[in-house]
């Protein structure tokens, strides 16, 4: 199990006050990192979990919708130890509107966070580990990176827009010792889907076409963040890996 180690290891997550960020900072101190934890509200949950597990976590709160603190952030997160060896672009937000209603602000809100941030911290990310040879940069996308949804246009654009850069990006860095790939996560129970779940016709209609017959979880993410973040996956780049209980399959 060797090469799913991630001992000596530096990951930053973004995103990790709760849910899916959680959940794979958790994962990658499992097995092995520290975590620089970059949240808009304190994650103090994750860093005391990272800590009981004996590993360090370093916390960055910021607001990663504003483009200037990106190198400011990235900067301080390089403070830590000197190094990022691995970057998991997780933060990101939903908005709910039908399409001919969605604000303007809706839609730039979204694409500031969930498309613009991942660029430009894969951005700063990308330059140091090419510096270094070595890097694993993952994003998380959706099922909307392939499907168009329902009331969310900018969140649909922006997670195709994810799974698209994943692939730029490695077309770029692949040859350079830095791997991009990213997770799409099918429905997950968290703050993100919180909405939909209260409805009761749509979450007994979701359930019903999972193949797995549940919602997934935070704890789903960990195997999966960490085989891509760890040199098992060192010829994986590009790819979009689906974690979806199979909804994807039906
Ligand atoms: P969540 O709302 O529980 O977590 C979102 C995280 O992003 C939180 O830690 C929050 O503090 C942080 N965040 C929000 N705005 C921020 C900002 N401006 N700057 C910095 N951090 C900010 O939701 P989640 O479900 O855990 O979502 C995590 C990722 O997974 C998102 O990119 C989401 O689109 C994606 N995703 C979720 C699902 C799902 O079903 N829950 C499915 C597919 C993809």
């Amino acid at each position: 199990m060797n090469s799913f180690d991630l001992s000596g290891q530096v990951a930053l997550v973004t995103g990790t006050s709760g849910g899916l960020g959680q959940g794979m900072a958790i994962g990658l101190a499992e097995a092995g990192a520290d975590v620089i934890l970059v949240s808009y509200s304190k994650p103090v949950e994750t860093a005391g979990a990272i800590e009981a597990l004996g590993r360090k976590a370093y916390v960055i709160e910021a607001d990663l919708s504003i483009e200037d603190e990106l190198s400011k952030v990235f900067e301080e997160a390089l403070s830590f130890q000197g190094k990022i060896d691995i970057l998991v672009n997780n933060a990101g937000i939903i908005r709910r509107t039908p399409a001919a209603d969605h604000g303007q602000q809706d839609w730039h809100d979204v694409i500031a966070l969930n498309l613009n941030s991942v660029f430009f911290l894969s951005q700063l990310a990308g330059r140091h580990m090419i510096e270094r040879g070595s890097g694993k940069i993952i994003n998380i996308a959706s099922m909307l990176s392939y499907q168009g949804g329902i009331n969310v246009p900018g969140y649909t654009a922006s997670k195709h827009g994810v799974a698209g850069l994943t692939k730029a990006l490695a077309n770029e860095w692949a040859g350079k010792g830095v791997q991009i790939n990213a997770i799409a996560p099918g429905y997950m129970e968290t703050d993100n889907t919180t909405q939909i779940r209260a409805d009761e016709n749509r979450y007994r209609d979701i359930t019903a076409r999972i193949p797995a017959g549940r919602w997934g979880t935070p704890e789903d993410l960990k195997g999966p963040v960490v085989f891509l973040a760890s040199s098992a996956s060192d010829y994986l780049n590009g790819h979009v890996l689906n974690v979806d209980g199979g909804w994807l399959a039906r």
